[in-house]
């Protein structure tokens, strides 16, 4: 039995930027990922300049830059052929580029930079159970590569194990307080950018073509473009039985991403890859003695390209509340509910904005007029949502939302009554919205319509592993089934 400060279980963005910065100011924090390094993830990865920032705050930037990857510095929204192209807004600590590195390239270079700081990173261990001792989560139990159990006692156990978090089932948590059913699939792949050296190459695209949106990600290394394509999550049983015959489909639904890649050599294409299952949620995330961090505890529908980065922004702010309590336990526990309460209010705008994406319909006429007005300039302006500079409530105030449905209507180019219900059903749910945030409360199941779609299905709890029994001459054999929870006195 070893005795730590942290306990993490989940090594990628959530653990390390929770374990950084404690093992820098001499914590005793100890990751465990049941992966090896590098390991690679389902997932696309666009990291806006607030993403960017937190990589550099974690310490990892320096490798990432070695990787030689493209610098995002522009956005181009295309919404029903209307454009607009912005500059981004630099991040709080100035960091003014967005990156896009394949994950199994991006984690290690954390799981290195948080190991340099001193975070004890244990591969090839999985969480097995937790440890209870009156009433508070006082560890873990894990196995090795070996197989061999070992346990470990902390003063707080964090699990930033993803979705399907072994932590979140065994504290109880396991199912969401709130659930978004996904509207959308992902289907993607790599190709070599035509474009290379010039400004398109550190553009990131969107491209809103009727109820689809495809995407493309300048990445790394410099040269290599990723490019996603979000129709409806039926698509993805199509994309995966004839993934050429859908690939050429979205090319014409989406013609300005067929003349983005024109002269792209197929040849340089990877395979396809997608899913369809992104439900947003939210859990409760502290507890006696835990936390969940990352996707753990909260993820919303990747149409907006901002998990990693809150990950990352929900380890590192959970470690600066941690720091200055760690060695009292009651402490430890207030500051995390604290620290969940934050989260929410602040991942809240993101998640709604996700649900507002996720619905696959037409894009909406005043949306249109909004991606038009801020197409004037090329100043940051509506890709502050996407850089997470500003909330849509800040950046379309209701006067602002109303000036657009009437540009809308005045241009008619839409029947004058689907732009009239259109926009009465949009300020409906951004005025419930605003009054979601402004009543601010903690763990709030109340359901916002016209973004919450709440008849999304759960998956049962992933069941614990099972104990691998070892020859007789390497260990004695461990017991056949371990208890998830055991209670030992205090
Ligand atoms: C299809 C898709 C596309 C996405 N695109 C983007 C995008 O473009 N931009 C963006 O910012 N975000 C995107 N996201 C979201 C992003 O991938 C996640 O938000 C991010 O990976 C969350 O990081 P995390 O550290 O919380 O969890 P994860 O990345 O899921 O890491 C969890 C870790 O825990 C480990 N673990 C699990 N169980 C155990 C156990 N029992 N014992 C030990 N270790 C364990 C796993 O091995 C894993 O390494 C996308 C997500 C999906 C699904």
């Amino acid at each position: 039995m070893e005795q730590v400060d942290v306990v993490v279980v989940g090594g990628r963005l959530a653990g390390c930027a929770v374990a950084a910065p404690l093992a820098r100011a001499g914590r005793k924090v100890v990751v465990l990922d049941k992966m090896s390094f590098p390991s690679d993830q389902l997932s696309t990865h666009l990291l806006m300049p607030a993403g960017t920032s937190e990589l550099s705050k974690l310490g990892a930037l320096p490798r990432i830059l070695a990787l030689n990857p493209s610098k995002v510095r522009w956005t181009q929204v295309e919404a029903e052929g209307i454009a607009c192209l912005e500059r981004l807004r630099p991040a709080d600590d100035g960091t003014d580029f967005g990156v896009c590195i394949p994950r199994d390239q991006q984690d290690v270079c954390l799981v290195e930079a948080a190991r340099d700081q001193g975070a004890d990173i244990r591969e090839r261990s999985t969480f097995t159970s937790l440890v209870w001792r009156a009433g508070r989560v006082a560890g873990v139990r894990y196995t090795d590569a070996a197989g061999e159990e070992h346990e470990l006692r902390g003063t707080l156990v964090v699990g930033a194990d993803g979705r399907r978090s072994s932590v979140a089932a065994q504290v109880g948590a396991w199912h969401p307080y709130r659930l978004s059913r996904n509207g959308r699939g992902l289907v993607f792949r790599y190709v070599d950018d035509p474009l290379t050296g010039t400004r398109a190459a550190e553009t990131y695209n969107q491209w809103r073509d009727g109820d689809s949106f495809a995407f493309a990600f300048p990445s790394a290394p410099e040269g290599k473009l990723l490019i996603l394509i979000m129709g409806g999550r039926d698509e993805v049983s199509a994309a995966r039985k004839d993934p050429e015959g859908y690939w050429q489909r979205k090319l014409g639904e989406h013609p300005s991403l067929a003349r983005r890649i024109a002269g792209a050599d197929p040849g340089t294409y990877t395979k396809i890859r997608s899913t369809g299952e992104t439900p947003a949620f939210f859990r409760a995330s502290s507890g006696p003695g835990w936390a969940l961090a990352g996707d753990a505890g909260h993820f919303k529908d990747p149409v907006t390209g901002q998990g990693m980065r809150d990950a990352m922004w929900m380890g590192r702010t959970l470690a600066e509340h941690l720091l200055p309590v760690l060695d009292d336990p009651p402490a430890v526990d207030r500051a995390t509910r604290t620290w969940e309460a934050g989260r929410d209010r602040h991942c809240l705008p993101a998640y709604h904005f996700a649900n507002l994406d996720t619905r696959v319909e037409r894009q909406s006429p005043a949306l249109c007029e909004l991606v038009r007005d801020a197409g004037r300039t090329t100043d940051a302006d509506l890709t502050d949502l996407f850089g997470r500079a500003r909330t849509l409530q800040e950046i379309a105030p209701l006067p602002r939302l109303a000036r657009a449905a009437v540009a809308a209507l005045v241009r008619g180019e839409r029947p004058r009554t689907e732009t009239v219900t259109r926009a009465v059903h949009e300020v409906r749910t951004e005025l419930e919205i605003r009054r979601e945030r402004y009543a601010d409360r903690f763990r709030a199941t109340r359901l916002v319509t016209g973004s919450d779609h709440p008849d999304a299905e759960w998956p049962a709890p992933p069941s614990p592993p099972k104990p691998r029994v070892l020859a007789p001459s390497t260990a004695a054999a461990p017991p056949q089934s371990a208890p998830i929870l055991e209670e030992i006195p205090a």
